[in-house]
């Protein structure tokens, strides 16, 4: 039997990481490969039973709770399954780089899509692992939201220290290396003065 393949892709939140998994699934089925695709049960900002992009695109997916959750959903199904897509990776516990490992022996093409890192701009979760064992990685770049750089930040809003508090737009936006804050210690310094602000 053949290897199968890795791709990962990654970068901060708005940076067309499901669009871009979305589209080469869809791909894949116009290809006629059989397709499933799944996605962790924490973020349930728009469906359940699909994988959504901010720009409204979707692709169905399961949800599923934990990686073994996961595991016992793909044996179901395999062998027919050619393909695997897998949302918001970076909420999945390390176990799922093992799973992966055991996926591309069995000749599946696994597409991760995940956070690369968190609003700290720490390494989140297995995101880094899979990238190190991928066949191949792609890294996006948002729009930096404060001068319209190029950005590889995910900059939190308020005053949080939770690791994960689900949601998007208010909560979240995009940040280059420059206007990026990672602690935010006052709330006067959370407050980065905007080009055309006032
Ligand atoms: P991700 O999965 O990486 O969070 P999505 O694929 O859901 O990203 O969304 C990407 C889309 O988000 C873009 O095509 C664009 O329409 C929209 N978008 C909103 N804010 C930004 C931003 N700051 N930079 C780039 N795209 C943005
Ligand atoms: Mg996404
Ligand atoms: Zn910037």
């Amino acid at each position: 039997m053949e290897a199968g393949r890795i791709e990962v892709i990654t970068g901060p939140m708005f940076s067309g990481k499901s669009e871009e998994l979305i589209r080469r699934l869809k791909r894949a089925r116009i290809a006629r490969q059989r397709v499933a695709c799944f996605k962790p049960d924490i973020d349930l900002r728009y469906h359940r039973t699909a994988i959504a992009s901010h720009s409204e695109q979707t692709h169905e997916a399961v949800t599923v709770a934990n990686v073994a959750r996961l595991r016992e959903k793909l044996y179901g199904q395999l062998p027919e399954v050619e393909v695997i897509g897998i949302d918001e990776g970076q909420f999945f516990d390390q176990s799922i780089v093992q799973l992966t490992g055991e996926l591309v022996h069995l000749g599946k093409r696994i597409l991760i899509a995940g956070l690369d890192t968190t609003f700290t701009g720490d390494p989140f979760g297995p995101i880094p692992a899979l990238m190190a064992i991928a066949d191949e990685v792609t890294k996006l770049s948002a729009v930096c939201i404060v001068c319209g750089a190029p950005a590889i930040h995910t900059q939190r809003l308020g005053s949080s220290r939770e690791l994960v508090v689900v949601g998007a737009a208010g909560l979240y936006e995009a940040r280059c290396r420059n206007c990026f804050r990672p602690y935010l210690e006052a709330p006067e310094e959370q407050q980065l003065e905007l080009p055309n602000a006032g």
